[in-house]
């Protein structure tokens, strides 16, 4: 999905006025399999966090992860093995906007 708000702004702002994306790696817990992490808890640095934080990231990241959840148990696979092409496909097909 695409973002682009932050707290700070216009102190702290994408630059040129974007969006970008979060990767669908940044879901995965280290050192856990079949668990996908959103929202507050993904790990980021404070300048990043005041902007994945907010209400409208924590969804596009809720409708991430559960996509993604939901590929794996149809394929029976583990979320380390799904094809993040496959899951943008699926998040296009569904009307969500990734950033480039
Ligand atoms: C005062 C305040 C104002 C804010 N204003 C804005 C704003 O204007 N705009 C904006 O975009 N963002 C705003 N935010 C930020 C945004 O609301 C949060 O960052 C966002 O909701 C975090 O989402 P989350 O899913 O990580 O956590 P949460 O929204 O906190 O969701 C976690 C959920 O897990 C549940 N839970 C916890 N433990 C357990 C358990 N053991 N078992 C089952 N369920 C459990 C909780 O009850 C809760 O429902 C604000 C935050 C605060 C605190």
């Amino acid at each position: 999905m695409a973002y682009g708000f932050h707290d700070c702004a216009p102190r702290l702002q994408i630059a040129d006025g974007g969006d970008y994306g979060i990767p669908y790696r940044a879901l995965l817990a280290k050192g856990f399999d079949n668990l996908l992490v959103t929202d507050m808890m993904i790990t980021t640095d404070w300048e990043a966090h005041m902007s994945t934080r907010n209400t409208v990231s924590c969804m596009g990241q809720g409708q991430g992860a559960g996509t993604a959840a939901a590929l794996c148990a149809r394929q029976g696979i583990a979320t380390r093995q799904l094809n993040t092409g496959q899951l943008q496909a699926q998040l296009r097909w569904d009307g969500v906007y990734l950033a480039n």
